[in-house]
């Protein structure tokens, strides 16, 4: 088995896909997650994108 921690989380299981709806970015990914805070909080791309891959490298840790 290996135990080694690798810099790169895996992320085949997580493919959150950035996109815009009603003029808001939101992201949404396979595993039925999606950005939520984005109905209070306006973000742009760049943040949306982060959250996105915030998400993907969270649920692989
Ligand atoms: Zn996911």
């Amino acid at each position: 088995m290996n135990r080694n921690r690798r810099h790169h989380p895996d992320l085949a299981h997580h493919h959150p896909v950035v996109h815009k709806v009603r003029g808001k970015w939101v992201w949404s990914c396979d595993c039925g997650s999606a950005s939520c805070r984005t109905d209070v909080t306006q973000l742009d791309w760049h943040q949306v994108v982060v959250e996105a891959l915030r998400h993907a490298t969270t649920i692989a840790a």
